[in-house]
């Protein structure tokens, strides 16, 4: 089983061959979040290791077959890691700003104990290794000086694709590495839109980052936008199961569009409660606290009767 090709994406797949076939070491994936980008890496590191000569990954070959579910999303457990920016902190509080640090990347006494540089400079199992930084726009200028020469000169079996809005979110040392590929917004097809009306990813031509939201998260926002009619009690429940799915980072978003949809003063209360629990959470508030302090704020929001939408 190879990756899934990226839906709607022609262009930059083509783009994609060229540089397989050119060789090109450090890329950059520029786009708007939930159009495709990672799944176009995972294509590219298939197209790389197929043992077929084509366009596209053949899906049968051995090094197709490697690729494997796991953790919900397919991964290539041989030559294909990604690394992304931690939204919590080493104390587990959430981050207020995610950051990729230095011993993601680079060895460090007491850092990570498996970091990206030396994984990539060791010899592949297929082809060619393929390491995604996931946010490189929030790759600290300490992280980056430490990758900074890997960046400029990878290992000939090695591939870097960086993730990140567009050249001008990097630091320009790192934007001037790499060779970029710009990944548009998709429309949604009428299943997507059926299933996840009205998320605001929607309007923004980005459904992909739909399809990656579990249904957990999504059933999660659903129980506890019900428990806000009920009682106190009923509310604290339902947090709990929304506490579990934070991390998926779905649920702000998912809450201020159910919010949206109940009218201007109900959305603007919810858009205060939902910052003011990221700036408390951040600032080593109590975390609990912090929770039950927005489920309060939430239930006040609801409440409130129709207004025009905000702009
Ligand atoms: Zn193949």
């Amino acid at each position: 089983m190879s990756p899934p090709r990226p839906v709607s994406q022609e262009a930059a797949l083509d783009t994609l061959r060229q540089l397989a076939r050119a060789g090109t070491r450090t890329l950059l994936f520029a786009g708007p979040d939930g159009v495709g980008r990672r799944a176009a890496a995972r294509w590219f590191a298939a197209l790389l290791n197929c043992r077929a000569a084509g366009d596209e990954p053949c899906g049968s070959c051995a090094e197709c077959g490697a690729w494997r579910q796991a953790d919900g999303s397919l991964r290539w457990v041989r030559d294909y890691r990604e690394v992304s920016a931690a939204t919590t902190t080493k104390e587990g509080r959430a981050a207020r700003r995610p950051t990729i640090t230095i011993d993601q990347l680079v060895p460090r006494a007491g850092g990570d104990h498996d970091p990206l540089g030396p994984w990539l400079a060791s010899a592949p199992s297929a082809r060619v290794r393929v390491a995604v930084i996931d946010g490189a726009d929030e790759l600290g200028e300490g992280a980056a000086n430490a990758f900074l020469k890997t960046l400029e000169e990878p290992p000939s079996h090695a591939r870097i694709v960086l993730v990140a809005p567009g050249p001008d979110t990097l630091l320009p040392t790192v934007a001037s590495r790499c060779t970029v590929v710009r990944f548009k917004p998709v429309p949604a097809d009428a299943e997507t839109v059926r299933r996840f009306h009205p998320h605001p990813a929607l309007r923004l031509g980005r459904p992909a980052s739909l399809l990656e939201a579990s249904d957990e998260a999504r059933s999660a926002v659903s129980a506890f936008e019900a428990s806000l009619h009920g009682s106190l009690a009923e509310t604290f429940e339902g947090l709990k199961a929304l506490i579990e799915v934070w991390q998926s980072g779905e649920v702000p978003g998912m809450l201020r569009e159910r919010a949206r949809a109940r009218g201007a003063p109900t959305y603007l209360a919810c858009d205060a409660a939902l910052e003011e629990a990221e700036a408390a959470s951040s600032a080593y508030a109590h975390r609990a606290l912090v929770f039950k302090r927005l489920a309060l704020a939430l239930r006040s929001a609801w409440r409130h009767g129709p207004g025009e939408l905000p702009s």
